[in-house]
């Protein structure tokens, strides 16, 4: 972690929660990250957006969105645009989260097209990128990670990731228990901002690129203290008050 780049901690809640179970996560939280330097982000599930962008309006917590389409109005029936998701008050939106990517047939280009559009509307994007784990074992790591940054790079340019976030999210961590090691994290990372650093070395020292997979109260500090990464998206810990409120700690 940086001195210069403010930390942020995101929460995926994916495909889960109820408006009661959303209403005591959220109180459970109010009032206790007040003293952290750390900003703090929640993405629940479409439905609940509006809802919950309101009462945490002027608040500690920012909201976003977990994906949204490429397309800025029209016959795209059960899709929601960037403009929809800015005029009820979400701050950020992910695109490209493995999930999305795997079992929605997201590929690069479509990817990097949902970054526009979320741009277009004043949204950051959390552009997540990571290799699975047969990609890791035959050393395509690096290869699968600059093709994911040079499909954005080719339509949204270098100085729209003065605007973004990256999360790195190996597929085989997510979900799965299995945490990359400080060190390995640290190497993507480092990758990440080399790589954009060759098109902008002050874009990328200023980029904030978070860690994903596995993230818990219990390794969170460790991940943290890597030099390049610069706090967490969460996924399965962020339904938990505690352990996400820990998490947000670590990150400081
Ligand atoms: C995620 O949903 O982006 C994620 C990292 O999930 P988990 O923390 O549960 O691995």
């Amino acid at each position: 972690m940086s001195n210069t780049r403010r930390p942020l901690v995101a929460g995926n809640w994916k495909m889960h929660g109820s408006r009661a179970e959303n209403s005591a996560l959220l109180e459970a939280m109010t009032g206790q990250l007040d003293k952290l330097q750390a900003e703090v982000l929640v993405c629940p599930p479409f439905v609940y957006l509006a809802e919950i962008a309101g009462r945490l309006a002027g608040s500690r917590i920012a909201v976003g969105a977990q994906s949204l389409c490429a397309e800025s109005t029209g016959a795209f029936t059960g899709e929601v645009s960037a403009a929809m998701l800015k005029d009820i008050g979400c701050q950020y939106v992910l695109v490209g989260h493995s999930e999305r990517r795997s079992l929605f047939h997201e590929d690069n280009e479509l990817v990097a097209r949902k970054f526009v559009a979320a741009q277009s509307q004043g949204l950051i994007p959390v552009l997540c990128v990571g290799e699975s784990l047969a990609q890791r074992q035959s050393e395509q790591t690096f290869d699968v990670i600059r093709a994911q940054l040079d499909a954005v790079l080719a339509l949204a340019g270098i100085a729209a990731f003065a605007r973004a976030i990256v999360a790195y999210e190996p597929v085989w961590a997510i979900g799965t228990g299995l945490t990359a090691t400080p060190e390995q994290a640290q190497a993507v990372h480092a990758f990440i901002r080399k790589h954009l650093g060759t098109q902008d070395a002050q874009i990328a020292d200023g980029l904030r690129i978070l860690y994903g997979g596995s993230v818990k109260g219990s390794n969170a500090a460790e991940l943290f203290a890597m030099a390049d990464v610069d706090g967490g998206l969460v996924g399965g810990a962020s339904l938990k008050a505690a352990e996400f409120l820990q998490i947000c700690a670590a990150a400081g």
